[in-house]
């Protein structure tokens, strides 16, 4: 390889290169065992030592307390769409929802399934391009669900909402331990791992211990929580290659000072892209100011220099200009269009700062 390349992609997305060495270096040999890890029992004591440590390097870097379960599933954040009012809502039971994209829209449905769902706000018709923080709470709601941040659309929420009764549950999928969270806030937090602490393959739940076995409708023996719980996470084969990837993520993290740390810089990164999408000429910021995500930065061409007609022929220069600096994956998704860059943990400033100076260029080239 001959430059340096930064992947912006939106998930799977770039990891630490110390773990991605790491973890190629066990498909070979794990731990000096002469075994490749993807060969590995998952009932072998290396492999139940490193679920323990992957589960003890969480429990540190988030602070959760011993009456929260940590589950570790296949099946991606979306079977969790399913499993959590599956898990946690009763038939008769209502749960309040946010509406602020798409993989809340998602959650919500499923969530229709099981239970009664009040949809607590919906900023659909402005394409989610904000988070309406004036919710419509049910009286009686079993939970409130919020998505921490919207990947597609770039925005977040900055403070948590508080739900008026029964708890808190957090789909965290991108923004996971990119900044400090009051686990204790929650009755729930879950995510995929694809986004930022691993390769896809495995799903992270925290649980309150209080929470589960509360509603009597009979649950597949997989989709219980409890099922895993009961089994320290080896109910059945595992996905052992990503919770390591995990692990090894989570130990850079935890070298690098932890969640406080890398949230200095994941602020810093985001301030320094954000002010140079602010004072750009070309370009311009698609998500509400106060709303805007730490992790995903959406932007489009403005109007007035691009016009609809030339707009596809010129993302594309633009796309290409930006990859001829080794700088990739920053299409915008379909529904928001123009281009989005994630800058999750594993992304360092030094590419942010490349992009800065590509768009700064670009403004050049096509303003002269
Ligand atoms: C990507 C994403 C999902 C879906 O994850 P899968 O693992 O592909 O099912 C859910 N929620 C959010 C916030 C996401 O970013």
């Amino acid at each position: 390889m001959a430059n340096k390349v930064y992947n912006f992609s939106a998930g799977p997305s770039v990891l630490p290169e110390q773990a991605l060495k790491e973890a190629s270096a066990a498909c070979i040999d794990y731990a000096n065992s002469g075994i490749s890890i993807l060969s590995m029992s998952h009932r072998s004591k290396p492999i139940e030592n490193m679920f323990a440590e992957t589960e003890q390097f969480l429990r540190d870097l988030m602070g959760i307390p011993e009456n929260y379960d940590i589950v570790f599933l296949g099946g991606g954040c979306s079977l969790l769409f399913c499993m959590v009012p599956m898990n946690l809502l009763g038939q008769n039971e209502t749960a309040d929802y946010t509406d602020t994209g798409v993989w809340a829209s998602k959650a919500l449905k499923e969530a229709k399934l099981f239970g009664n769902v009040n949809v607590a706000c919906s900023t659909k018709a402005d394409v989610y391009n904000h988070i309406d923080k004036n919710l419509k709470l049910s009286d009686n709601a079993k939970y409130l669900h919020i998505t921490a941040n919207n990947t597609i659309y770039g925005t977040e929420w900055h403070n948590f909402p508080k739900p008026k009764s029964g708890f808190l549950v957090a789909d965290m999928s991108s923004d996971f331990l990119a900044r400090k969270v009051n686990v204790s806030d929650f009755g729930m937090i879950y995510g995929g791992a694809q986004k930022n602490i691993s390769c896809a393959g495995v799903t992270v739940s925290i649980i309150r211990k209080d929470l589960l076995g509360k509603v009597d409708r009979t649950i597949p023996t997989m989709l219980n929580f409890q099922t895993h719980i009961d089994g320290k996470n080896m109910f059945n084969t595992p996905p052992v290659f990503a919770v390591y990837t995990m692990n090894r993520t989570l130990k850079w993290l935890k070298d690098m000072g932890g969640v406080e740390a890398i949230e200095k810089i994941n602020r810093e990164k985001a301030a320094l892209l954000y002010s140079a999408i602010d004072a750009s000429k070309v370009f311009v910021g698609t998500a509400a100011k106060e709303d805007r995500s730490l992790m995903n930065v959406p932007f489009v061409f403005k109007k007035d220099v691009v016009s609809d007609e030339k707009n596809d022929e010129m993302s594309k220069d633009f796309i290409e200009f930006a990859k001829a600096r080794g700088l990739v994956q920053i299409k915008g998704h379909r529904s928001v269009g123009g281009f989005r860059a994630s800058i999750y943990n594993a992304m360092p400033i030094e590419g942010v700062q490349a992009l800065v100076d590509c768009m700064g260029d670009y403004e050049k080239k096509i303003l002269g």
